[in-house]
């Protein structure tokens, strides 16, 4: 099923906890409003420092962000649409997994996404070691007994006992469908059944003029666009068909930070601003390549290890509303697996991609204090208070059985 649009979320009675009581608990840097001062960042005695809007909070403010707990959710099935969603998450973790047990590095998160036909993968952190792991996931040598890495019903839970199951698998399901002989029949069976599926089982659900066809293209383009970009890599060693995209590093806080805070901007967030920032260019080679009229949507599949956390649905969610990624703007539309909120990430500063909130610079920034004043002061506004999430890991599925 495509789901394009985010569902309404209904808090389910989260405990009420004192704001108050948390808020300034003697920590100094447990919260910081960056950009611009608001009514209520000077009611709430922040002094804000930078120029571009951003936010840090430490742990006890991120606990304001009540949260009601789930196990881990039955089996997910990607079909149609959903299975480039699914090798994009293989990639996704593959990539995340070399660099975290070959590199030494960890980059916390990789998102990809694939239009325009090009390949543009991001990371939380060490963006510049993307290439690199990449190769080196594509040259490690598939695992036969990978299907039996599974984490036992009784250790869903378990972090460690569930990653490296799915570590193993993933990295298998990369290596299986670009496989190092270029063989195409795995691939072309895969890509056979997302046709099939998208075009007979009439289950799509997207709010656009695009008929079946025309989304079933745009999967498949989405999936040769992959193909070529492993292809290269293993030829070439690089791929013109592959963008990287980093993290904002925001000027006006160096040296203004407390010591050992991190800053970043998420993977996803990376990919749509560089979009967002070269619309024009970008649709035009989308809609040539799919052979598309101005006006129709081109779709923006993103995928990675983790659900979007706190702040990136916020800002995915604003943007289909009324910004950049809304289907009235007759350009690009987001889509996403599920409709499933991770976590908020405390003790790193969290900057935003404004030209994703609004193409107008001023509404955007009002729209990103508005998002900032929400995890600062008022977490009870946020499309994460209440929402239910599995507080053991934030995976783009929590089922073992769903790869
Ligand atoms: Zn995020």
């Amino acid at each position: 099923m495509l789901r394009i649009f985010p569902s309404t979320h209904q808090p389910h009675s989260p405990t009420h906890l004192s704001k108050e009581k948390l808020i300034h608990n003697g920590d100094p840097s447990g919260c910081i409003a960056i950009g611009p001062d608001t009514l209520l960042s000077v009611e709430n005695s922040q002094i804000s420092i930078g120029d571009r809007p951003a936010y840090f909070i430490g742990e006890q403010e991120c606990n304001l962000i009540l949260r009601t707990e789930i196990d881990p959710v039955s089996e997910k099935r990607y079909r149609g649409y959903d299975r480039i969603i699914q090798s994009l998450r293989h990639l996704a973790i593959s990539i995340n997994t070399t660099m975290k047990i070959e590199m030494g590095l960890d980059p916390l998160e990789v998102q990809a996404s694939a239009f325009g036909r090009k390949l543009h993968i991001s990371s939380n952190f060490h963006s510049d070691k993307i290439l690199d792991a990449l190769r080196m996931a594509l040259s490690s040598k598939p695992d036969d007994n990978s299907k039996s890495h599974r984490a036992q019903f009784q250790d869903r839970k378990s972090w460690d006992i569930v990653i490296e199951a799915r570590r193993k698998r993933h990295m298998n399901k990369l290596i299986n469908m670009f496989p190092a002989d270029f063989s195409r029949t795995h691939f072309n069976s895969v890509v056979n059944k997302c046709r099939n599926e998208i075009t007979q089982a009439k289950t799509i659900r997207l709010d656009s003029s695009l008929d079946d066809l025309a989304i079933a293209k745009q999967c498949e383009s989405a999936f040769e666009t992959m193909f070529s970009a492993m292809k290269d890599i293993r030829e070439k060693g690089t791929s013109e068909r592959i963008l990287i995209h980093h993290p904002l590093k925001d000027p006006s806080l160096i040296g203004k930070l407390p010591p050992g805070v991190t800053e970043t901007r998420h993977a996803e967030l990376n990919i749509e601003e560089y979009l967002a920032d070269n619309v024009d260019v970008e649709y035009d080679k989308a809609i040539e390549e799919l052979e598309l009229t101005p006006g129709q949507h081109v779709i923006v599949a993103m995928a990675g290890r983790f659900v979007p956390c706190a702040t990136c649905s916020e800002i995915e969610h604003s943007s289909i509303k009324d910004g950049f990624f809304s289907p009235k703007n007759n350009q690009f539309v987001l889509m996403r697996s599920s409709d499933r909120i991770g976590k908020a990430f405390a003790n790193e500063v969290q900057h935003f991609p404004l030209s994703v909130l609004s193409k107008d610079p001023d509404i955007s920034r009002q729209k990103a204090l508005q998002i900032r004043d929400n995890f600062l002061f008022n977490p009870e506004k946020l499309r994460s208070y209440g929402a239910e999430v599995v507080n053991a890991y934030s995976l783009d599925t929590d089922s073992e059985d769903s790869d």
